[in-house]
């Protein structure tokens, strides 16, 4: 990664504002950089995101006990000074706080108990507003009021949306809806195309978010094509296994978890942190698909035994979702109360992904029971829940995380692959990593 280690001050303007043009120095196997403004709101625009503690001592001890740290990836003390000195475009470019895995170890050994953990959390959700083009999803991070405005908009559209269909296409009235039972198949192919349509600007945004974050990192250094091709591998293997997450040696400790098969190793290895995230991204990705792309079959008043696959698909996805947000939640309660955890909603997305999948549990319990006005407003209480969870905290909030993670490893290893070329380019000395 380019890391800026002097700063030449060359030029400053009246207002104080954007005051150095400092000289980006370049290691000789590197190619030079353009000189980068230092941006003096930098420490402020990203304490707006959550905790950031700039105390630090820059005495490396958070560097050298992190274990995801390694060569010149010298995270989270690089990262928080790129932030005290104003450095924005280093730091944008840089990407160390998706490569952090959140595991604290530095934060137990920080001297100055500037809790460096949180400071990577809170960079994280900077990185995520500046990716996005839309501005929502800065204003999203930064302000609750933004954050549960808009979670609650989108769910009183789909209320809205939903009487209106039962009014105007069903043709009920007003009053029939505390007496009617209808069954709900009448209502699949509509709900099918909305569905497509909150998918399709969901993923949108997401694409628009990952060209931004190519563009922060390394389009400046414009690696060629082929080693793009030559580590699409290295994207497919992080965004299918996370195994950045397994390759933090705190998931190591601790007891074997039920599916310790799941994982080639000794029991005594089985990273359980992993494993619950890993399963629970596994039953969402396979819920997303399923609604989707099969829908109708997903989806239907018909109740089959309960060995049919639609049931044991639903009910094995469920459970690794239940599981794994309610790990997540757990842990995340436990942190203390001035946690940039707690203090800005980010118990949000677990506890959506949460409700999500119990409100689906209540409706297929009803629906088992023949209760069907019930599950009918049951359907409509799920739909509430998880369109503005994927409307609202895919494109916009922390649920990015899915591509920014891999899209990070990936952006990283073609920039390793470039530098490794550089010196043959350039005659120069093989890079010192
Ligand atoms: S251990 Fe603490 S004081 Fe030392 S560099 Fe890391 S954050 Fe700064
Ligand atoms: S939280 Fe863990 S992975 Fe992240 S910087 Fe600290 S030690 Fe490294």
């Amino acid at each position: 990664m380019s890391l800026p280690a002097t700063l030449v001050p060359t030029r400053s303007d009246a207002a104080g504002q954007d005051r150095a043009a400092p000289e980006v120095a370049t290691r000789p196997n590197r190619p030079t950089l353009p000189p980068e403004r230092v941006h003096p709101d930098l420490l402020s625009e990203v304490r707006q995101h959550g905790k950031f503690d700039a105390s630090c001592l820059n005495c490396g001890g958070c560097s050298v006990v992190c274990d995801l740290a390694a060569g010149d990836v010298t995270f989270p003390r690089r990262s928080i000074h790129l932030v005290v000195l104003g450095l924005k475009g280093a730091l944008l470019d840089g990407m160390e706080p998706w490569l952090c895995h959140d595991c604290g170890d530095c934060t137990v050994t920080c001297p100055r108990q500037a809790d460096p953990a949180a400071s990577m959390r809170t960079l994280r959700r900077y990185l995520t507003g500046q990716y996005d083009w839309t501005g929502l999803g800065s204003r999203v991070l930064r302000s609750r009021a933004w954050h549960f405005g808009l979670l609650g908009a989108v769910a009183a559209v789909v209320f809205a949306l939903l009487v209106l269909y039962h009014i105007y296409w069903a043709e009920l009235s007003l009053g029939d809806f505390a007496t009617t039972p209808m069954g709900m198949e009448h209502m699949f192919p509509k709900i099918l195309y909305f569905t497509w349509i909150v998918y399709a600007l969901a993923a949108f945004v997401l694409l628009v978010h990952g060209w931004r974050m190519y563009r922060f990192a390394i389009a400046r250094s414009r690696p060629p094509l082929r080693h793009f091709i030559a580590e699409a591998r290295t994207l497919f293997v992080h965004a299918a296994t996370q195994a950045q997450m397994r390759n933090c040696p705190t998931e190591a400790r601790g007891a074997p978890v039920v599916g310790w098969w799941l994982y080639a190793g000794s029991a005594e290895a089985v990273p359980r942190r992993w494993l619950k995230h890993w399963l629970m991204a596994l039953g969402t990705v396979v819920m997303l698909v399923v609604t989707a792309f099969f829908l109708r079959w997903f989806q239907t008043d018909a109740v089959h035994p309960f060995y049919h696959p639609q049931r044991l698909l639903g009910y094995v996805a469920s459970a690794f979702i239940l599981w794994g947000t309610t790990d997540h939640l757990v842990r995340r309660m436990r942190r203390p109360k001035d946690s940039a955890t707690r203090e800005r909603g980010a118990l949000t997305l677990p506890l959506l992904l949460w409700l999500t999948a119990v409100s689906g549990i209540v409706l297929h319990a009803l629906r088992l029971l023949g209760l069907e006005l019930g599950a009918h407003y049951a359907y409509a209480v799920h739909l509430a829940i998880c369109v503005p969870m994927v409307a609202v905290e895919v494109p916009f909030g922390e649920w990015a995380h899915m591509i920014d993670r891999p899209l990070a490893l990936y952006f990283e290893a073609v920039r390793e692959r470039a530098r490794a070329e550089l010196p043959v380019e350039a005659g120069l000395e093989p890079a010192q990593t």
